[in-house]
């Protein structure tokens, strides 16, 4: 019996109650022969409570003192999930991201994970204990606790499996699993029974929130085999693994939606080389993450250039251009809030011309205006009116025939 990873999110050890059935699972496993790695995020709704408390006394905290604090959270529930294993009559040490070996980048807030060394790992588990780790954290070379970034503890998980040679990366979470659209939003949204690392990318960058975009990148590095199911039933999850959707007959795999967006203009910018190397370096050094660029020329002198922002992003943005309007020599920005992203995420649009054209044929049909639009090899992205956004997923929904996904799942093989 081969090394497992888990890993549990907040609302799975949200309670004592919660925690105490994560440790009989957790048993069932040990029970069953597994050596057990487990890693565990903060105790429910625990990191944004730290984070208001830090907001409280500055608006803008040290970025080291918030590491030092949000690190805290997973301390809390890796030792009461341990607590609760030798309760049980099990083995079992919790260890921090630097017990654990885990060594970042030295960013604060959203440092990458560099290297793990797993010695002190492999030591418990050849002693027979069950390991609990604390999720999202590290720890810099020198020696400054370190932070993933918010839901990282899916990529501490993903991170420890590619390095413990785990046989699997269990994602225990809220929801049964990888859905082709947020029910929330679709009720005849369905569980899909595998998906893509690709395909899976797409949907994490996208807003769908299931997993850590970076963990996935991980998995698919390091070939870890990635299942997400819930935490709540025995109900078997969804598969992320190498291209298993690409053969199949389905072109699109999930419909995902985000809105966190706002939409810059620039306008009147000068037509020169270098204009937008210029503009796009400027931002970028004040930290603002830029996702979809639009140029329009309107005439040899000037052209407008639009982008879309995070709504967290936006008055960094706006008043990062203030700050540089001279040496950009625009003439106006303009911004708009109130949109959204709807973007459909499939490999099979890879060799099927017209994906595009039917998500434009489909939102008309609808009356929904799109405002920009960005495309991949593999997804095509509509910002529109956030009014309409329920309307947009569910019409693409059912257009491309993810209504009935399990059904064509067999049909196909899957
Ligand atoms: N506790 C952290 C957060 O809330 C990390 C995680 O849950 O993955 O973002
Ligand atoms: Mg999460």
């Amino acid at each position: 019996m081969g090394l497992i990873v888990q890993k549990y999110g907040g609302t799975s050890v949200g309670t004592i109650e919660r925690i105490q059935r994560v440790a009989d699972r957790v048993i069932q496993y040990k029970q069953a022969g597994h050596d057990m790695v487990v890693v565990v995020s903060a105790m429910g709704k625990s990191t944004d409570v730290l984070l208001e408390m830090a907001k409280e006394i500055a608006p803008q905290p040290s970025e080291r003192e918030l590491d030092m604090l949000l690190s805290t959270g997973e301390q809390v529930s890796i030792a009461l999930l341990c607590m609760a294993l030798q309760q049980k009559g099990y083995d079992a040490v919790s260890l921090t991201g630097w017990q654990a070996g885990i060594t970042t980048e030295a960013v604060h807030g959203k440092a990458r994970i560099k290297s793990i060394d797993n010695e002190r790992i492999l030591r418990e588990l050849r002693a027979g204990r069950i390991v609990v780790v604390a999720g999202f954290q590290g720890i810099s070379d020198e020696k400054e606790i370190t932070t993933l970034g918010r839901g990282g503890s899916d990529t501490t998980a993903v991170a420890l499996a590619a390095s413990l040679n785990a046989e699997k990366c269990e994602i225990f979470t809220d929801v049964a699993g990888v859905f082709t659209a947020d029910p929330r939003v679709v009720p005849t949204a369905q569980k899909l029974p595998r998906i893509s690392y690709d395909e899976m990318l797409e949907l994490a960058n996208l807003g769908a929130g299931v997993l850590h975009p970076r963990s996935v990148e991980a998995a698919k590095k390091y070939k870890v085999k990635l299942v997400v199911r819930s935490s709540f039933t025995a109900e078997e999850g969804t598969y992320v693994e190498e291209g298993s959707t690409m053969e199949t007959g389905r072109v699109v795999s999930g419909v995902a939606h985000d809105e966190d967006v706002a939409k810059i203009t620039v306008v009147g910018m000068p037509v020169r080389v270098g204009t937008l190397s210029r503009l796009f370096n400027t931002l970028a050094n004040n930290q603002v993450n830029v996702d979809i660029i639009i140029q329009s020329s309107y005439d040899a002198a000037e052209s407008n250039i639009s982008f879309t922002v995070s709504l967290t992003d936006l008055p960094r943005a706006l008043s990062t251009l203030e700050q540089h309007r001279e040496e950009l020599a625009f003439r106006k920005v303009d911004h708009e809030v109130g949109l959204s992203k709807v973007s459909i995420v499939g490999a099979g649009m890879i060799n099927n011309p017209g994906v595009a054209a039917e998500m434009f044929r489909q939102l008309a049909e609808q009356e929904i205006s799109i405002k920009m639009v960005s495309t991949s090899d593999i997804k095509v992205s509509c910002v529109i009116p956030a009014e309409h956004t329920a309307l947009a997923v569910r019409t693409l929904h059912t257009a491309f025939g993810l209504d009935d996904v399990e059904e064509k799942a067999v049909v196909h093989g899957l």
